[in-house]
């Protein structure tokens, strides 16, 4: 049986080789964290905040409101909690706030209310990051969210997402900020323990749309081949990092011709979708 301190040294440990082995990280830098309230992010932006005097980091935090209703307040709640109780900026933006819509509202017009709450959010936390003069975004991906996405891309045939994964994605646009993922060879099981073994306040309920993506399969079908083959899931993400090294081309991105923030297209993914929401909107 493995005690609180050494439990909590693993967990240190883990993070701190990920952000040495990759360079997440260097001085004087500010990070936006994404702090959504559940395990990860709480998780990540503890770990920073650790690591604040060592890379005299200057820490800011951003919450975002997709407009979930019974789910998403009370994950704000614990955001502002955790960023209050370690002295830490926060700052909430919502899909009310800046687009005029919730989430629960638009979420019938696409096969998963996943895609427009990830393209939204990503927006958002990019635009709020750039704003804020921030040079990175630290996210709580961890080890079981990569390979998930990892399997993901491959059974899509979407190998053009290959740069979008691994601990660091690189500057390949100035109001593009890059993304960081300290917890990317951390268990998600492992992040759950620290949060119970510590005591953290964290939001633990599910998204009641989590059931509709590709993903929640996924995670079904990874969580079982885990506990029948212990392992599987460290060696997806070995596996996973050696593809990346091959695949890693850098992508080109413009600027959006209606928004003006950074696109892989001449219009941007959020614009497209804006208009169509606006069309359905008004049918
Ligand atoms: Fe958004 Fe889907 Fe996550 Fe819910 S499960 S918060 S809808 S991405």
């Amino acid at each position: 049986m493995v005690s609180k301190k050494e439990f909590n040294g693993y967990i240190r440990s883990n993070v701190r080789k990920t952000v040495k082995d990759y360079k997440l990280l260097e001085e004087n830098e500010k990070i936006a964290v994404a702090l959504s309230g559940g395990k990860d992010s709480i998780l990540t932006l503890h770990m920073l905040n650790a690591l604040k005097e060592e890379y005299n980091l200057d820490l800011v935090t951003i919450t975002i409101d997709e407009g979930i209703s019974g789910y998403r307040n009370e994950g704000v709640e614990v955001a502002r909690e955790n960023a209050k109780s370690l002295g830490i900026k926060l700052i909430e933006k919502s899909f009310s706030g800046e687009f005029n819509f919730k989430l629960d509202d638009i979420f019938s017009f696409y096969k998963s209310a996943c895609i427009p709450c990830g393209v939204f959010r990503r927006y958002l936390l990019n635009k709020t990051a750039y704003e804020v003069g921030a040079s990175k975004i630290a996210t709580g991906h961890n080890l079981d969210d990569e390979i998930q996405s990892f399997l993901m891309t491959f059974a899509r045939a979407d190998f053009k997402r290959f740069p979008k994964f691994g601990p660091k994605l690189d500057t390949i646009h100035p109001k593009l900020i890059p993304r960081i993922k300290p917890l990317w060879n951390v268990p998600e099981k492992d992040v759950g323990t620290w949060a119970i073994l510590n005591n953290i306040d964290v939001h633990f309920a599910e998204c009641p749309y989590s059931h509709m993506s590709a993903r929640s399969k996924i995670k079904e079908f990874l969580n079982k081949m885990e506990s029948n083959r212990k392992g599987t899931k460290a060696n997806i993400l070995k596996s996973f990092d050696k593809t990346l090294q091959l695949q890693k081309k850098p992508i080109k991105l413009y600027e959006c011709e209606k928004c003006g923030e950074p696109s892989s297209l001449n219009v941007c993914k959020a614009c497209e979708m804006f208009e169509e929401i606006n069309k359905l909107i008004l049918d």
